[in-house]
C-alpha cells in the first residue's frame, strides 16, 4: 500500500470554504424548497390516495436532488478537522439559519401527512400502490403523534441552533483547545486521553490529575450550558408530551420501551460481572485500590506493531479471513476498505484543532468519510476497525432508496462492533499463552466498556434530566456526586474514586446527545450473537451483508428477525451476558 497523506480529501465537495459555489448550492436548496412548497401548500394532494403518491413519488425525487448538494456537511467536516479556523463558525450559523428557514416552508408536508386521520393512515398503509413508501409513512405517522403544529414546528427548528447546536459546539471548542503538560510537552487534551492507557500508573495518575484541573476550570460555564440543553430538551418533550427523557430518542431509534427495559434489566441483574473484572484487573496491575483512570490501563502489550500502516494490513487480513468474497458492486470487504485509503476517506492522526474521539460520517450523495485519533495503540487498531464496520454498513446501504439509507443508531452499533471481533480474533489467533490473558483482559474490559459503562452513563443522564426536570437546574456538585454514583454502580470496590474525576462531564459528548449510549450496549449483545452464528455456520456470512445492506428499510427488530435473532425475547440480553461470565471465570483462572 503506498504511503498516503492520510487526511481528508473533501474535494468532491467544494474547493475551499471561500468556494462561491457553496453560496450558489444554499440558493439552489432555498429554491428547491420554495417551488415544492408552492407547489403542494394549498394540501390538495391530500384530498385522494392517487394525489398523495403522486405527491410521494415527487418528494423522493426531492431527497434524490438535495443529495447531490451537501454544503453544510463539507462545513461541519471541515471544522472537525481544524475547530480553530475561526472563518468557520460564522458560516455555519449563517447558512445553517438560512437552510432551516427555508426547510421551514416545506415542514406543512410530512407534517400534514402524518396527521392524517387513523381510519385513512390504515387504509393507505394496507394499500398495495404505496408498498414502497410504506415503512417511510409508517414512521411517519408514528411521529405525527408528538408533533406540534405547523407554526410551533418551525419555531422549534429556527431555535435549534442558538438554543442547542451552538452551546454545545462552545464547549466542544473550548475543550479541543486545551493543553496539557506530559513529559514535558504541551500536548493537545485528545492526545492526553490516548496516552493515560499506556502510561505507568504514577505517570497515568499524574496526568490523568492534569486533564481534570484542566476540565475543572470550564465546570461552571459546562454546567450552565448543560442547565440550558437538558431545560430546552424539557420543553420540547413537555410540548411533544414525550413523558419520560428517553422517550422521543427511543422513538427516533425505532426501538421500544419494552426492549430497552429488558436490556436495563439484564444489566442490572448481571452487574458483578463487571466489578469481578476490576478485582481481577487490579490484581493483574499488582494494585490493592483502583483510582479512576487505571480502568483504562493497559496490563500488558502484546507483540504487534500498531502503526496505522501495520493497523492497516492487519485489518485487511482480517477481512479477507472473515470473507473474502466479492460483491458485484462494491468489492470485497477489504476492496471497500482499499478505496477508502486510495481516496483518502479517512483523516488518521491527532492534531491540534482537530476533534477528539473517532467517528464515521455516510450520507445520500457522497462518499463515507472516517475520522481517526491514531495513536499506534492496540487500542487504536480496534477503533479502526469499529469505524470502518460503520463505513461498511454505509457502503452496503447504499443499495437502497434515499428514503431508506440511513439507519438508525440502534442497528449501527452492531455493524460497527462485529467488525471489532474480527479485528480482534485475527490478532487472537497469532498471540502467545501468556499474551493470550492480555487479550482475554482486554476483550473482557471492551465489553465492560461498551455494555455495562455506556448503561451506566445512559442511567446517570436519565438521573441527571430528572433532577434537572424536578429543581429547574443541577449545580456542578450535584453532577458530579451523580455522576460518580453511577459510575461507582459498575465499577464497584475495587475502585477508589474522588470527586475530581467526575470533572469528565466537561467533556463528556455522550451528555449531549441524550441516551444513544444504551445504543452500545444494545449492539455489543448482538453483534455478539451474530459473530458466534457465522463462526458455527459459514453461510450466515450473507446474512451479514443482507443485515449490512438493509438500511433502514424495517424496524432494528425485523432486521434482526430476518437474520435469525430475536431481540424481544427477554431471555435474549440475559444470554448474551451470561456469555462474557464464561471469558471472566477462565481470565480468573489464568491469574491466579
Ligand atoms: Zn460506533
Amino acid at each position: 500500500m503506498e504511503k498516503k497523506r492520510h487526511t481528508w480529501d473533501l474535494s468532491e465537495f467544494y474547493k475551499s470554504i471561500h468556494d462561491p459555489k457553496i453560496e450558489n448550492d444554499i440558493k439552489i436548496i432555498e429554491n428547491f424548497y420554495k417551488s415544492f412548497s408552492k407547489k403542494y401548500k394549498s394540501l390538495t394532494f391530500l384530498k385522494s390516495d392517487s394525489a398523495l403518491l403522486a405527491a410521494l413519488i415527487d418528494y423522493k425525487k426531492l431527497l434524490e436532488k438535495l443529495g447531490k448538494i451537501h454544503p453544510l456537511t463539507y462545513l461541519h467536516f471541515f471544522q472537525a478537522v481544524d475547530q480553530h479556523n475561526e472563518k468557520l463558525e460564522p458560516l455555519i450559523v449563517k447558512y445553517s439559519s438560512r437552510l432551516t428557514k427555508a426547510y421551514s416552508e416545506m415542514i406543512f408536508f410530512t407534517l400534514s401527512i402524518s396527521k392524517l386521520d387513523q381510519k385513512r393512515q390504515d387504509k393507505i398503509l394496507k394499500d398495495k400502490k404505496f408498498s414502497e413508501f410504506k415503512y417511510f409513512l409508517e414512521r411517519l405517522f408514528i411521529s405525527g403523534k408528538h408533533a406540534l403544529t405547523e407554526k410551533e414546528e418551525n419555531m422549534s427548528n429556527l431555535f435549534y441552533e442558538p438554543a442547542f447546536g451552538m452551546w454545545e459546539r462552545g464547549v466542544e471548542k473550548a475543550t479541543s483547545e486545551k493543553k496539557v503538560n506530559c513529559d514535558g510537552k504541551e500536548i493537545p487534551l485528545p492526545e492526553a486521553f490516548n496516552k493515560l492507557t499506556v502510561l505507568p500508573t504514577d505517570k497515568r495518575r499524574e496526568l490523568h490529575y492534569k486533564i481534570m484541573t484542566e476540565l475543572k476550570k470550564d465546570a461552571h460555564f459546562a454546567t450552565c450550558e448543560i442547565n440550558a440543553l437538558y431545560n430546552f430538551k424539557k420543553i420540547q418533550d413537555d410540548l411533544r408530551k414525550y413523558k419520560k427523557p428517553y422517550d422521543a430518542t427511543l422513538e427516533s431509534h425505532e426501538i421500544d420501551e419494552k426492549t430497552l427495559n429488558s436490556l436495563r434489566k439484564a444489566i442490572s441483574n448481571n452487574i458483578s460481572i463487571p466489578k469481578d473484572f476490576y478485582k481481577i484487573k487490579a490484581k493483574m496491575l499488582g494494585l490493592e485500590k483502583l483510582k479512576y483512570p487505571d480502568r483504562v490501563a493497559s496490563v500488558g502489550e502484546i507483540n504487534m506493531k500498531c502503526t496505522f500502516e501495520e493497523s492497516c494490513k492487519l485489518f485487511t487480513k482480517a477481512l479477507d479471513n472473515f470473507d473474502d468474497s466479492s460483491d458485484p458492486k462494491l468489492g470485497s470487504y477489504s476492496d471497500i476498505f482499499d478505496n477508502f485509503l486510495k481516496n483518502n476517506q479517512l483523516d488518521v492522526y491527532p492534531k491540534q484543532g482537530k476533534v477528539g474521539g473517532a467517528f464515521c460520517a455516510g450520507g445520500f450523495g457522497h462518499r463515507t468519510y472516517v475520522l481517526l485519533n491514531h495513536a499506534d495503540t492496540q487500542d487504536s487498531f480496534m477503533t479502526l476497525a469499529h469505524e470502518m464496520g460503520h463505513g461498511f454498513h454505509a457502503e452496503f446501504s447504499k443499495t437502497q432508496s434515499v428514503l431508506y439509507e440511513g439507519h438508525t443508531i440502534a442497528v449501527a452499533e452492531v455493524a460497527s462492533t462485529f467488525f471489532e471481533r474480527i479485528a480482534f480474533d485475527e490478532i487472537l489467533a497469532k498471540a502467545s499463552p501468556e499474551e493470550k490473558k492480555i487479550l482475554l483482559h482486554d476483550r473482557l474490559q471492551d465489553d465492560v466498556q461498551t455494555i455495562f459503562r455506556q448503561m451506566a452513563c445512559f442511567e446517570f443522564e436519565n438521573a441527571l434530566h430528572e433532577l434537572i426536570r424536578k429543581n429547574g437546574a443541577a449545580t456542578t456538585t450535584e453532577i458530579l456526586d451523580l455522576m460518580n454514583k453511577h459510575m461507582s454502580w459498575y465499577l464497584g470496590d475495587a475502585f477508589e474514586l474522588t470527586p475530581e474525576d467526575a470533572y469528565l462531564f466537561v467533556h463528556w459528548g455522550h451528555l449531549r446527545r441524550f441516551f444513544y449510549v444504551y445504543s452500545y450496549a444494545y449492539g455489543q449483545i448482538i453483534s455478539r450473537a451474530l459473530y458466534e452464528k457465522s463462526k458455527q455456520d459459514k453461510s450466515y456470512k450473507e446474512k451479514i451483508k443482507k443485515f449490512l445492506s438493509a438500511g433502514g428499510s424495517m424496524t432494528p427488530h425485523d432486521i434482526f428477525k430476518s437474520i435469525g435473532i430475536n431481540t424481544a425475547d427477554p431471555k435474549f440480553f440475559e444470554g448474551g451476558l451470561k456469555s462474557i461470565e464464561g471469558d471472566l471465570s477462565e481470565l480468573e483462572k489464568l491469574v491466579s
